[in-house]
């Protein structure tokens, strides 16, 4: 697999292996012009000094996956790389399995010469973001003006079925229930309005709030998500993260309020057969949702929103750790959407705000419409509009 970033470049080359390939002792006593170089590290960090400094040709990288307990345990891994996005010299690179390389070192190692023949047509030109969103417009005459903001990420060198094609799916399932639901007359039009958004992580939502002034302004709060499909085999835990203690805000209780519920009512249902609020639907999962309240950690375009350039707040889900992030391995086989039922579910009580008497009523006004909750819990709600 080529890695980003990579080079147009034909080269017929015998393959050295330089270990890590990050340091000048790597590179005693070989000879590395014009070959091509077998490496451990990510190509950004080996082009340094094998390109740069000691003139080779391009790189083959099996680089492992993010470390984690389970780092290293797959041969069969194969992660997604890249180069310096703006590398004094350009270059190209390869990443391949840990199997792969470890036949290409046995071989090498026995004395044999390894003859590669690497065509590369890339290279980079000007473009532009294209960002998609979607409104389901507020009913309010006022509160329309202002927007709660479902986010997730599109991209990704290589497309990964929970980071974050998980995110996506979701929030696009989210908009098509309300907008659904609204049409056909289950439940009220939302207050506010209700924006969508499917950005380039980070660099898309940096552009976005700030190419968009006009919808920055109206902005309340977000709500993002990134990688919401791990389950059991990805070995991940659900967060639901709030903002920096140094921008307080009542959303964060809100969504803490919320995941104690659902934790609450599924391990209730899954230990019992019942429960007042079940939270599960007949094509979903019975077991618990145990959610991790989690305190503001970095990462992921919720930090774009949250930065004090903006300062709006926003509510982060994630499924981690994920022992496949960034391989070959993310497919959809390994995300669970059983679990995504329960995360929209969890989600859509948070689309509401930002008054927590209003909300709470119009949260579960929401979710009974859907089916979700089966009982008359907070006492102002009508059930007699839902069928
Ligand atoms: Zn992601």
């Amino acid at each position: 697999m080529l890695a980003q970033d990579s080079e147009s470049g034909e080269v017929t080359t015998d393959l050295i292996d330089v270990g890590n390939g990050i340091s000048d002792a790597d590179y005693a006593e070989k000879d590395v012009r014009n070959k091509l170089v077998l490496a451990a590290q990510q190509p950004e960090a080996v082009a340094r000094i094998a390109v740069e400094k000691h003139g080779a040709a391009g790189i083959i990288s099996y680089a492992q996956n993010q470390h984690q307990a389970w780092w290293g345990e797959n041969e069969n891994l194969l992660r997604w790389g890249h180069l310096g996005t703006f590398a004094a010299k350009p270059a190209f690179a390869f990443m391949i399995t840990l199997k792969q390389a470890c036949a290409f070192q046995q071989r090498l190692a026995a004395g044999e010469h390894i003859l590669l023949h690497a065509n590369i047509i890339a290279g980079k030109t000007n473009g532009a973001y294209q960002i998609v969103t979607a409104v389901i417009p507020g009913g309010d005459p006022v509160l329309k003006d202002q927007e709660i903001v479902f986010s997730c990420h599109l991209d990704h060198p290589r497309p990964g079925a929970n980071d974050n094609a998980s995110g996506c799916a979701t929030i696009l399932e989210i908009a098509r229930s309300y907008a659904k639901l609204i049409v056909e007359k289950k439940i009220e039009r939302p207050a506010r309005t209700l924006r969508f958004v499917w950005p380039p992580e980070i660099e898309g939502t940096l552009a976005f709030l700030t190419a968009r002034d006009d919808i920055r302004k109206r902005i309340k709060s977000a709500i993002h998500l990134d990688m919401v499909g791990g389950g059991p085999e990805t070995k991940s835990v659900f967060h639901i993260t709030r903002g920096p203690a140094s921008r307080p805000s009542f959303v964060y209780d809100v969504a803490d309020y919320f995941g104690k519920l659902v934790n609450r009512e599924t391990a209730l249902f899954a230990g019992t057969g019942s429960a007042a609020f079940p939270l599960n639907s007949p094509d979903g999962g019975k077991e618990p949702l145990r959610a991790e309240l989690a305190h503001f950690s970095m990462g992921s375009d919720r930090e774009i929103y949250t930065e004090s350039s903006f300062g709006i707040p926003a509510i982060y889900f994630n499924d981690r750790p994920d022992r496949y992030i960034h391989t070959n391995f993310e497919a959809l086989n390994f995300v669970d959407g059983r679990r995504t039922v329960h995360e929209i579910r969890d989600l859509l009580s948070g689309a509401y705000g930002p008054v927590p008497e209003d909300m709470i009523q119009e949260y579960f006004t929401a979710l009974e419409s859907i089916g979700v909750i089966r009982k008359r819990w907070y006492p102002t709600i009508d059930l007699a509009k839902i069928d």
